[in-house]
């Protein structure tokens, strides 16, 4: 049995007169005229409680896109039991029946939502078409499928037997539902941790982030269009202290798949350890948390590249990915090349709204990231070990704008050279060329997350040393380019320490957490 062989969608170029940009722009239009209400979706059917939050733009933050229903406990306690309801139909079902409900929706995507997904992420992520594209159309197409692919190969792996002995192995769902807690800043991983679990077999009740209901809601439809059967995911906006608290203290919760904030990871999994005793089984934890993801060159790096790396790893989006480029040690030999080149390119940096499609950036997404960015800005324009070489302002009147900032420290333990910001803020630290060595070692030893890194040199030996040092410093390890950008079936994506659990999203390794394995011995 085999599923068409997954391929990595290509990404469109919306140049001008293009028919994707007709299209795209065409999106922007529609969803520009139009508010409407978002509901929750549990079991199939629309549920209104009539609390309501709103979507807005970050870079017009009067205008109001959508209102959506934020789920109370009650609600939250139906998602729980829709799911639950549907998991025999949902488990029983063949499993090619399953991941053809996904590839249909993957092919949606491709042939007929990829404008609008991509006009809800531009306007309610804040990503210029180019972000939004290799996001919202892109990464999500590819998830879908390469899941798929990765499914039936895991499927189709079975234990040796022996003249009148059978064994096998049964992959089986989870017994019970799996919370899904998706980010603002990726439509792609917001599609993916509730499907990943249901393509498995496995109920889902997802939370997506309050400041980013918009595109999970239209993914939600698309899942519902191309045939995913009533309950199987729940779609229950809402607080965390409404959605979580309930989820959490379910005695059915049999798993967890969640992107954001380790703060917020630390406090489910001690919830969870609290609760330990009441689940009927132990909950599959799955997590992708935070990053201070480094860029680090050698004497012998190439600095054309280093500086597009420094520039779109730190830049775009804003920032506003774990992966992005936060801190960087450069060798004193190439600094003042690289410091040129690196102004002149942050020079040039655009910013503003994503709708006209000039801008390099746009907005970050909310009041809230915008307070704790500008907080770091500001404590480092207070303080002597820092020095604000580009960008430190902005202005949130109309939309939530933060300059790229690039701050030189001379204490490799600046507060914003070792504590994520979520930012356009990159921080510098130049080192003596005599020091790469222990400068390697304070990388690691400065890093309490582990989730990108990029190094660049043209020398092996470095190469093969840094390899070394920095064995646990990175889950995604980039020689010679930048940090972000990982490709579902090239570079799958995940880091340790306390980015997550590193089970790399968009593999066979993360399908396994969702099932639990029955061995079969029959003897004749
Ligand atoms: N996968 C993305 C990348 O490689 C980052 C995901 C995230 O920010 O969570 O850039």
């Amino acid at each position: 049995m085999s599923v068409p062989a997954p391929q990595n969608e290509n990404i469109l170029g919306y140049g001008p007169g293009s028919p994707e940009k007709k299209e795209v722009k065409a999106a922007l239009q529609e969803l520009m005229a139009e508010q409407f209400e978002i509901p929750l979706i549990i079991g199939g059917r629309e549920v209104k409680t009539g609390n309501l939050g709103k979507v807005v733009c970050p870079h017009d933050h009067g205008k109001v896109l959508a209102t959506y229903h934020k789920a109370g406990k009650e609600e939250v306690q139906l998602a729980i039991e829709s799911a639950l309801s549907a998991q025999k139909m949902w488990q029983t079902l063949p499993w090619e029946q399953r991941l053809a409900i996904f590839l249909t929706a993957a092919e949606l995507i491709a042939t007929r939502y990829r404008a609008k997904l991509n006009a809800g992420a531009m306007l309610a992520g804040g990503k210029t078409v180019f972000q939004a594209e290799i996001d919202a159309a892109c990464e999500l197409i590819d998830f879908l499928r390469f899941n798929a692919g990765y499914a039936r190969e895991l499927y189709a792996k079975q234990p040796q037997s022996s003249q009148g002995v059978w064994n096998y192995t049964q992959y089986r769902a989870l017994e019970g539902f799996v919370f899904a807690v998706t980010p603002f800043n990726f439509t792609a991983i917001a599609g993916n941790l509730p499907s990943a679990p249901a393509m498995m077999g496995n109920t889902v009740v997802w939370k997506p982030a309050s400041s980013l209901v918009y595109t999970p809601y239209f993914i939600m439809r698309i899942l519902e269009e191309a045939g995913l059967p009533p309950g199987v995911i729940n779609f229950v906006p809402g607080a965390g202290s409404q959605v979580g608290d309930v989820c959490l203290a379910d005695p059915n919760l049999a798993g967890v798949h969640f992107t954001g904030s380790t703060r917020v990871f630390h406090q489910m999994w001690k919830t969870i350890g609290e609760n330990i005793a009441s689940y009927r089984s132990y909950p599959r934890i799955v997590g992708e948390t935070g990053g201070k993801d480094f860029v680090f060159a050698h004497p012998s790096a190439e600095i054309p590249s280093l500086v597009t790396a420094l520039v779109r790893g730190a830049f775009e989006y804003q920032g506003q990915k774990c992966s992005a480029a936060s801190r960087a040690y450069i060798p004193q030999s190439l600094w003042d090349r690289v410091k040129s080149l690196m102004l002149a390119q942050v020079g040039r940096i655009t910013m503003g709204s994503p709708v006209d499609f000039r801008n390099f950036m746009g907005a970050v997404i909310d009041r809230s990231a915008f307070e704790s960015i500008t907080g770091y800005i500001d404590f480092a324009k207070e303080h002597k070990d820092a020095e604000i070489i580009a960008g430190g302002n902005y202005d949130d009147t109309t939309g939530y704008f933060i300059e790229p900032t690039v701050i030189v420290a001379t204490d490799p333990e600046f507060k914003t050279m070792v504590e994520e910001i979520f930012g356009p803020v990159l921080t510098i630290f130049v080192y003596q060329d005599e020091d790469f060595v222990e400068t390697l070692e304070l990388c690691d030893k400065t890093s309490p997350y582990a989730l990108t890194g990029a190094f660049f040199a043209k020398d092996r030996n470095a190469i093969t040393l840094a390899m070394a040092k920095l064995e646990h410093a990175a889950g995604n390890f980039y020689i010679n380019d930048k940090p972000t950008g990982a490709v579902v079936g090239q570079q799958p994506f995940g880091g340790g320490r306390a980015s997550g659990t590193n089970d790399k999203a968009g593999s066979q390794a993360n399908l396994a957490r969702w099932v639990s394995v029955r061995t079969v011995k029959e003897t004749f």
